[in-house]
């Protein structure tokens, strides 16, 4: 069985076509600047083709998915109808979703009456499934996978805020938390390397680290809490986001700046966290070598955000009542030795012993932990296109 798994942008869409039998990436590829100039890239085997071409729309960026999967060079299949289903990556999911589904005008529906808490995601998760639908046709079953789905069991305490709680009734103002498929697959995989696969009786906390990060408190295979809150601005200090600040700092900077509220959701979601700090760049690459070379800010930044998640981990610990193992994941997590180490060694007051040697490698499924450390830690590389395609294999 093959399936096609699209993470559609508002002027992106990525796509990966796995077979399921053996779970192998047979294609992948990405539409960049749809509505703008359009390019395009598609990887087989390890080789890449390049092309400079105009997509309007995302059905136009199927029509060049559907053209590299079945012709020329970078072919691997025959025809479309080799494809059994397509999952999509969806982002808002609010509480209609606590689990995937399979796509109908009622589920488009939802994700439609859930666009005013995702303006950027919601849309781009419409166009991509219509521009499937219209390119596969109404037979070919469409699965949507919610980042925010695996979030949905955190209880009230966790998910509230102390305003009016008519706002929360009238508009769902709650946190919901995303890169939720991630947090699913690496602690789920955690569960399986502690040897309790059912996931009972495992407390676990789970670093997702790239440019946009949260973490998840994870207790019998079930989140009780995690940083990312209504939008994926809360938490910690991100590439370009500012994470956790006092309410209040909002309506006295725009009034002081005189932003207006968009402006204003720009200053936090763009010009803050890392790049905002440091000055100098979002990408955790350019920080780290600027920290190299001395840069004072780039090193404040740095030691900032450690600061905040080693606050967030105690908080999960005490939420949690205890901490089997800690996992690291994505871009940050899986690459950058320095920080994981940094945040372990923080935790030698629950007795975490770093195994610097094992730690020591990128990318990689690895224990970083001593034997004799009393919280595992590990590195296990995310895989969502996976996760998405697993589910809607399984709902098809
Ligand atoms: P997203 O999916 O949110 O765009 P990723 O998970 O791809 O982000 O993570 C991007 C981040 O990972 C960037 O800050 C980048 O610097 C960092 N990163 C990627 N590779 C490495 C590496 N080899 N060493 C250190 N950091 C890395």
């Amino acid at each position: 069985m093959k399936i096609l798994v699209i993470n559609a942008g508002s002027s992106s869409l990525k796509y990966q076509l796995i077979d399921m039998n053996g779970e192998v990436t047979i294609a992948k590829g990405l539409c960049e600047r749809i509505g703008i100039d359009g390019k395009f890239t598609h990887k087989v085997d390890g080789k890449e083709f390049k092309k400079d071409v105009d997509m309007p729309d995302h059905t136009a960026a199927f029509a060049q998915v559907k053209e590299a999967l079945t012709e020329g060079e970078g072919k691997v299949i025959n025809d479309l109808s080799e494809v059994t289903a397509v999952g999509h990556r969806a982002v808002q999911g609010g509480t209609a979703f606590a689990k995937s589904v399979r796509i109908t005008d009622e589920v488009i529906g939802k994700i439609k009456e859930y666009q005013a808490l995702a303006p950027l995601h919601n849309p781009a998760t419409i166009k991509g499934i219509e521009a499937s639908v219209a390119t596969f046709g109404p037979d070919v079953p469409q699965v949507a996978v919610f980042d925010t789905a695996f979030h949905q069991t955190m209880p009230e305490v966790a998910y509230l805020w102390g305003i009016p709680y008519e706002l929360y009734e009238k508009h769902g103002i709650r946190r919901y938390g995303f890169h939720g498929t991630s947090h699913r697959f690496v602690s789920a995989r955690c569960c399986e390397l502690l040897g309790k696969p059912d996931g009972k009786g495992t407390r676990i906390i789970t670093c997702h680290l790239g440019n946009g990060s949260s973490i998840a408190a994870i207790k019998d295979g079930k989140v009780i809490d995690t940083t990312m809150g209504l939008t994926p601005l809360d938490g910690f200090l991100m590439g370009t986001r500012c994470g956790v600040l006092d309410p209040s700092a909002v309506t006295f900077i725009m009034e002081k700046e005189g932003l207006s509220p968009k402006e204003m959701d720009d200053l936090m979601n763009k010009k803050s966290g890392m790049l905002g700090i440091s000055g100098v760049s979002s990408d955790d690459r350019d920080i780290a070598a600027a920290i190299e070379e001395g840069n004072p800010r780039a090193k404040l930044a740095w030691d900032m955000r450690t600061y905040q998640i080693m606050k967030y981990i105690g908080g999960y610990v005490a939420a949690l009542g205890g901490l089997d193992a800690i996992v690291f994941t994505a871009g940050i997590g899986e690459n950058q030795k320095l920080l994981r180490a940094e945040i372990l060694e923080k935790m030698a007051y629950l007795g975490v012993k770093v195994d610097y040697e094992a730690n020591d490698v990128r990318g990689v499924e690895r224990e970083i932990t001593t034997p004799d450390s009393a919280v595992r830690g590990f590195i296990i590389p995310t895989n969502e296109e996976l996760v998405i395609a697993r589910d809607t294999m399984s709902l098809v």
